[in-house]
């Protein structure tokens, strides 16, 4: 129900009927669409003036609603925007309209569109269906403007852990108070049924550099008004890019409490050392037809099937966007700056990355990068289908040495570790399949050139050798969110093996990434043996499937002990950090182990500054003993398969080792 007498608008009356229509717009091609390049597309407030500003330059007509709540009722008045420059519609109010919902909705063809809160929305009300007008420095938590990212010298030595913003709280083991929300990864002090911390807490005791939280911008699947039924998503469906994600909040109607409370998360974070990033899906969206983007502009933002003009479908989830169009490439680099500024985030993980052109990631990268050098990027090197997109121009994986500061994630070792990913019953070197030390090698040096590596004999996936120009852009790891966890995975490649074997691959595992070149990475809970109960495609499974029970932290207490001292070992020693594949060529030396699965190499003269001169690391995937032949010196150990003392757990003067069957052996020399 429109109500004229509340408000005055300023540039238009408010009844469609009286709206000036312009004529039917049409290109002949997409890249004729005029851009926009300037500042203010969306809502922009203050307390005597808001400014709306769409691009829309297929639209015919333009209006804008204005809503009392976040969901349902008549508007409360109703207004023309004015056709303006390079494709954008305009209003402006001079009143204060804060804590107004508002939408837009654009005529194109003679048929009135969806309603919605156009695709630069920055605050919207429950379920992303209405802006509302916010004070955005209202939503600044205490110390905000004052609060830094924590520092970081060089990203090799960014160590990332992989959370899901539910996954963290929702047991009823974490003693987190805020479960399931944003607010959960604040609570400091929780502790387990166990008396062993959780949460925060046993993060930051880990040791890890970085979070890099699942999507938690907002997404469609989980319906904000049915909070208490705890449903459950990954959330790579996005709804719109620049709000957080509403049932993360503790009041997903009020568009400035899931804001302030995404950034009370930033500052714990970063208050607590830890810096924080987002996983991004600019790569589809979650609807397709009905999505913000084709609701404004249609067609504009996908690209298209050549023979019937049908959306492709590189994301495999129904449409791609077309990174390489002036207007989209703008929309995910003007996004990820203003997270990078408004929220502070430290870093950006790319969804199949490889949909991408290589052009914009280049652009964004940049433009990150002038704002923090310090800004980590990486994503997934791969589309998840074909796409109309020329292969040349994708931002795959073999495409590394052409991106610009962007790591790739390594399925190579991956796969090298654990087993083939898409094939559950097949083990991999740390379970017993022979023949893969080609592939550890090749991880060990971050697939970087290595003179000592024979490129023809090693598997390497969608490339055909080193695909990595330096250490700084791979991702080092065995296991995400995606397929089974390291321990379902184990369990299922190796139903004979007993418990206690496992243990020992799960241990070997995380030594083999935490003591290799590269961007160490780790699936959350993986320090506790984390099980989603066999389940692989967890995306939508219940939190029963997906949530960390924290009861394992002490029922696997010597495994989060083991990967807390590998990460304490690494941050220690700058060896296992090299910067460059040219010191990498210099200082990694691989030895020539005559037993067959088992991987040795050594980082000498004080490799990147460590302390160390030379440091062995031996991988022993044999269940059995091997007698491994070492250079001669007196050696002092400091992590077996049960231990890890940057301190020395004694000291060794033999030519050769007994190291125990699936296990890792660390040790160095001073002279
Ligand atoms: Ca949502």
């Amino acid at each position: 129900m429109r109500n004229p007498f509340l408000f005055i608008p300023i540039l238009f009356l408010m009844t469609s009927a009286c709206t000036p229509s312009s004529d039917k717009v049409e290109y002949k091609s997409y890249e004729e669409y005029p851009v926009y390049d300037g500042e203010g597309l969306g809502a922009h407030y203050t307390p005597e003036k808001t400014t709306f500003r769409l691009w829309a330059p297929t639209a015919e007509q333009v209006r804008l609603r204005f809503y009392k709540q976040a969901l349902g009722g008549e508007p409360s008045r109703e207004a023309a925007m004015e056709k303006a420059e390079k494709g954008t519609w305009l209003a402006s109010f001079n009143e204060d309209l804060k804590d107004t919902y508002y939408t837009f909705q654009v005529k194109v063809g003679g048929k009135w569109l969806d309603e919605t809160p156009g695709p630069y929305a920055t605050a919207v009300g429950t379920n992303g269906k209405r802006g509302q007008i916010i004070d955005m420095a209202e939503t600044n938590p205490e110390g905000w403007k004052e609060s830094q990212r924590p520092s970081l010298a060089s990203p090799t030595d960014i160590i990332i852990y992989e959370l899901h913003v539910r996954d963290l709280s929702t047991h009823s083991s974490s003693g987190i108070q805020h479960r399931g929300k944003f607010l959960g990864l604040t609570e400091t002090g929780t502790k387990s049924p166990q008396g062993l911390s959780t949460g925060l807490d046993h993060i930051k005791a880990l040791g890890v550099t970085h979070i890099h939280l699942l999507p938690s911008f907002d997404f469609l699947s989980v319906d904000e008004t049915k909070l208490g039924e705890n449903k459950f998503n990954w959330g790579y469906d996005p709804h719109l890019y620049n709000v957080p994600e509403g049932s993360y909040s503790t009041n997903p109607a009020d568009g400035a409490v899931r804001i302030r409370e995404f950034k009370q998360m930033v500052k714990t974070l970063h208050d607590n050392g830890l810096r924080v990033i987002m996983d991004v899906v600019y790569n589809h969206t979650g609807a397709t037809e009905h999505s913000v983007f084709n609701q404004t502009v249609p067609g504009y933002y996908y690209r298209h099937n050549k023979k019937d003009d049908s959306f492709s479908n590189a994301s495999g989830c129904g449409n791609e966007t077309a990174s390489e169009r002036a207007m989209v490439r703008q929309f995910i680099i003007e996004s990820v700056k203003y997270w990078a500024t408004e929220y502070k985030v430290d870093g950006f993980r790319f969804d199949l990355m490889g949909i991408h052109d290589i052009e914009t990631m280049n652009l964004l990268s940049d433009a990150l990068h002038e704002i923090d050098p310090t800004i980590f990027i990486y994503g997934e090197g791969w589309t998840a289908g074909d796409s109309p997109l020329p292969a040349e121009e994708r931002a795959l994986k073999r495409h590394t040495s052409r991106l610009k500061g962007i790591a790739a994630f390594s399925d190579d070792i991956r796969d090298a570790i654990k087993g083939h990913v898409f094939t559950s019953d097949d083990p991999g070197f740390v379970s017993g399949k022979p023949g893969q030390e080609g592939r550890i090698r090749f991880g060990v040096t971050a697939a970087t050139r290595h003179p000592q590596l024979n490129y023809d004999s090693i598997q390497i996936y969608d490339a055909d050798g080193p695909w990595s120009p330096g250490p700084a852009q791979t991702i080092t790891y065995f296991s995400c969110h995606d397929n089974h966890t390291l321990w379902d995975r184990l369990t299922l490649s190796r139903p004979d093996a007993s418990k206690e074997e496992k243990i020992n691959m799960q241990k070997l595992a995380g030594a083999i990434v935490l003591t290799s070149q590269g961007i160490s990475f780790l699936h959350a809970g993986v320090e506790m043996a984390r099980t989603k109960e066999g389940v692989e495609n967890s995306f939508e499974s219940p939190d029963s499937i997906n949530q960390i029970d924290w009861e394992r932290k002490a029922k696997f207490k010597k495994v989060f002990d083991y990967y807390q001292g590998l990460i304490a070992l690494r941050k220690a020693h700058p060896a296992f950090r090299m910067p460059t594949a040219e010191m990498m060529q210099k200082h990694l030396k691989f030895l020539e182990p005559s037993e067959p699965n088992v991987v040795a190499f050594m980082l000498t003269d004080n490799a990147n500054g460590d302390p160390w001169k030379d440091i062995l690391v031996i991988y022993n995937a044999n269940p059995e003993y091997k007698n491994i032949s070492i250079p001669s010196g007196s050696w002092t150990l400091v992590l077996d398969r049960d231990h890890v003392a940057g301190g020395g757990l004694g000291t060794i003067s033999a030519d050769e080792l007994a190291v125990p069957g699936i296990s890792a052996m660390v040790l160095y020399k001073n002279q």
